[in-house]
């Protein structure tokens, strides 16, 4: 009994026991993508036949990893060909697992590491299980917008008890070995060292009747029974918690519980069938299409950082200049990565408040146990404070991070450059000056490109990395490097006004203010968008970046295009702005501001808000939900095409990634461009006409009409 495949391979052990062991050629983690399911198909056919056989051993030779679940590369073809076709493959797949249970001898999985999705299926199909204390495990599909597809709703609620599946298998969430071994998902836990004995031990259990592997089959593979209360606790009462925790725009988690609900009571067979029906339903939707191509999005922007990263320079000693709210948090991120940093500013009130703002993010984490006060304390003395440059030799990145004047900046920059060494590399966080004015400034502009973080950047993962018309690539490479030791996901866009994120959030503003100018009552747009998925409205966005930031953003902008940018009317933002209410910082923008308990800051309706901007808001009207959408969202989407065009952006992925990460654009929808497909490009460039008149930010680009005339997509 001997099998070589190329994914697969299973050998003879002694007594009568063959170890079938998942070690994928060339690749550092096992999936289960078509080729290993074939091969396992033949090994466990060879198995079957082989006269003699005891006990199977199943293994993975990749350190670290058990099997990490399907190919997610492989589900946007096999979706694409249609609901008999996906359920065709499911039905093969489940033969497959259904032939791993049945066979003539018990089987023992020796989960090495992480078991997820149908690497976990897998496991479930066998008789028992063994787990490294390190690993983790769970069925994360609904956070692909699926639910599991090898069996995973039918034969763990039959394991573990139907409540404990509800919350495995609708939270997608990763569970580590003590939790998976107090449910009973796992027969036991062991240290790495230890695992491949204890497997063979519990394997020697089965085959001489200690452990009664046949009743346990016979429960796997029949209906369970419960009574009206328990059917009540974990379907009735947990579909709502389900429903509550998803939200409504996240069908897979709760499609999941009816799955279970519908097929508890079922043989096998049947409730396989009744899995593979409600995830080819998931399968066929926009909201899997979305979080599966995000998915793959984030891998393909990771990979390219790190291709990045591997030619540029690691920093080792990195300095801020500006104590803000920006260069603070720049601070305290670097210090709690593990990258010492210079914190400069004008004024001792800039240094404490820097400071101050870093200690209580540090507070807050020794708060929630998760850093010890010595910990905190060694973060704390990664920050060196200072008033001048005394500290710069050594530095090898600086990120400028002073107030948003293109004069300031280019001063700043210039005085900075005279005093690092003539390796270091500069980089700017504005928000929206160009960085090839700011490098003109320099005498090495090579050295120089952007680096825009989001607020809050402790919280928010995207940096803008951009390449001004001289920045070198090692600058860019370096810059990529400090954003990943900082946790962050980088994206490299090319110089422009506001770069990529403002650039496409400016219009959206502009949609806004047009909207209130026509008639709109802001509160219903803010409700109506935040239907639409995002975290939160645009006046309560605003509110929240601050009134005087996008006011001044948005002229920088308008200067940028004039064009389409140009705002010819005197709008809401220009009142507030004039009024002094900036947002949240001074307590009242579009809202009044008030601090609950816990310090956190409640938005009110005020009255006197709404007085203020009522002589620029036009005669109320109604606007139906679809003409706020589309009035909003047709001139960000716009935009992000001509950063497309103009190569701002490299490709469709890294943008939805763009915006997903730096302002919330709604996950279920995948970002801009994959909405435009969802909705279909012809019947974006008709929404986009039905209001043309409004500003010229709504005339759609010639290359989306062309593409939506040749029937191409975003993605393909
Ligand atoms: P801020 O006003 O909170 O901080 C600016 C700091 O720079 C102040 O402490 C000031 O004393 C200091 N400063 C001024 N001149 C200086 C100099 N010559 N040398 C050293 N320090 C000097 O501003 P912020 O919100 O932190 O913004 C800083 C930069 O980050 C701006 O370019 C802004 O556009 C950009 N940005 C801001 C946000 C945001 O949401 N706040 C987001 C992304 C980018």
């Amino acid at each position: 009994m001997q099998y070589q495949g190329k994914a697969i391979k299973v050998r003879a052990l002694d007594g009568g026991v063959a170890e079938l062991c998942f070690d994928r050629d060339g690749d550092s983690v096992n999936k289960f993508d078509q080729l290993t399911l074939g091969e396992l198909q033949q090994a466990l056919t060879l198995l079957a036949g082989t006269s003699g056989l005891r006990g199977v051993l199943i293994t993975s030779a990749k350190p670290g990893y058990f099997i990490v679940g399907a190919d997610i590369g492989e589900f946007g073809a096999l979706f694409r060909r249609g609901e008999q076709a996906l359920l065709a493959s499911l039905a093969s797949a489940n033969a497959i697992f259904n032939a791993l249970e049945d066979l003539p001898a018990p089987s023992v999985c020796a989960i090495n590491g992480s078991a997820l999705g149908g690497g976990l299926e897998l496991c479930l199909a066998a008789d028992a299980r063994v787990l490294a204390s390190e690993a983790r495990i769970g069925l994360p599909e609904v956070k692909l917008g699926i639910n599991p597809g090898f069996g995973g709703t039918v034969r763990l609620p039959r394991l573990i008890g139907v409540d404990n599946a509800v919350e495995w298998i609708c939270g997608g969430k990763e569970f580590r070995a003590d939790a998976a071994l107090r449910v009973g998902v796992v027969d036991a836990v062991v240290t790495s060292a230890g695992l491949r004995e204890a497997a063979l031990d519990l394997l020697g259990q089965c085959m001489g009747g200690t452990l009664d592997y046949a009743a346990r089959r016979r429960e796997k593979t029949q209906p369970v029974l419960l009574n009206d209360i328990e059917r009540m606790m974990a379907f009735t009462t947990g579909k709502s918690v389900v429903a509550a925790q998803a939200g409504p725009n996240m069908p897979a988690p709760l499609t999941a519980a009816k799955s279970m609900e519908k097929s508890v009571g079922l043989a096998r067979a049947e409730a396989l069938a009744v899995e593979s029906k409600f995830f080819a339903r998931l399968a066929m939707g926009n909201e899997s299409d979305s979080l599966i191509g995000l998915f793959l999005n984030e891998q393909a922007v990771a990979k390219k950082a790190r291709r990045l990263e591997e030619s540029g320079r690691k920093v080792a000693r990195a300095a801020v200049l500006g104590a803000g709210t920006m260069g603070g948090g720049v601070a305290y991120q670097s210090a709690s990565c593990g990258v010492p940093i210079v914190m400069k500013d004008i004024a001792t009130k800039g240094i404490e408040l820097g400071l101050r703002e870093a200690g209580k993010l540090l507070a807050g984490q020794v708060d929630r146990g998760r850093m010890s006060a010595t910990a905190m304390a060694e973060v704390l003395r990664g920050i060196t404070p200072t008033l001048d440059y005394d500290d710069f030799d050594g530095v090898d990145f600086v990120v400028e991070a002073v107030v948003e004047n293109e004069g300031v900046k280019q001063r700043v920059l210039a005085e900075c450059e005279d005093r690092v060494g003539p390796d270091a590399i500069l980089a700017s966080n504005t928000s929206t000056i160009s960085i090839t004015r700011l490098a003109s400034a320099l005498k090495r502009p090579q050295n120089f490109c952007g680096m825009h973080f989001f607020n809050p950047v402790h919280r928010m993962p995207l940096v803008e990395v951009i390449r001004g018309e001289r920045s070198s690539e090692a600058a860019i490479a370096t810059t990529v490097a400090y954003a990943r030791q900082l946790k962050k996901t980088p994206i490299v866009v090319r110089d422009c006004p506001g770069f990529l994120v403002n650039r496409v959030l400016f219009p959206y503003f502009g949609a806004f203010n047009a909207l209130l100018r026509d008639g709109a009552d802001f509160r219903e747009v803010d409700r109506v968008m935040q239907k639409f998925g995002w975290p939160m409205g645009p006046a309560y966005l605003l509110d929240v970046v601050g009134i005087d930031v996008a006011h001044h953003a948005a002229g920088v902008m308008a200067a940028g295009f004039p064009e389409r940018m140009t705002i010819g009317f005197r709008t809401a933002l220009e009142v507030l702005f004039e009024a002094g209410r900036f947002g949240q910082k001074s307590g009242s923008g579009f809202y009044r501001y008030e601090q609950d308990r816990r310090g956190k800051q409640v938005k009110q309706v005020d009255p006197e808000a709404q007085a203020l901007i009522a002589p620029v808001c036009g005669t109320a009207r109604e606007f139906s939900e679809q003409e706020i959408v589309e009035r909003m969202m047709v001139p960000m989407c716009n935009e992000l095409v001509r950063c497309l065009d103009e190569n701002i952006v490299d490709s469709a992925g890294e943008a939805d990634m763009a915006l997903v990460m730096g302002i919330g654009f709604p996950l279920f929808r995948g970002g801009a461009l994959r909405y435009m497909d969802h909705m279909g490009l012809e019947a974006f460039c008709a929404a986009a006409d039905r209001h043309a008149g409004i500003a010229a930010v709504y005339a759609v680009p010639e290359s989306l009409r062309q593409r939506a005339r040749d029937g191409r997509r975003f993605y393909s």
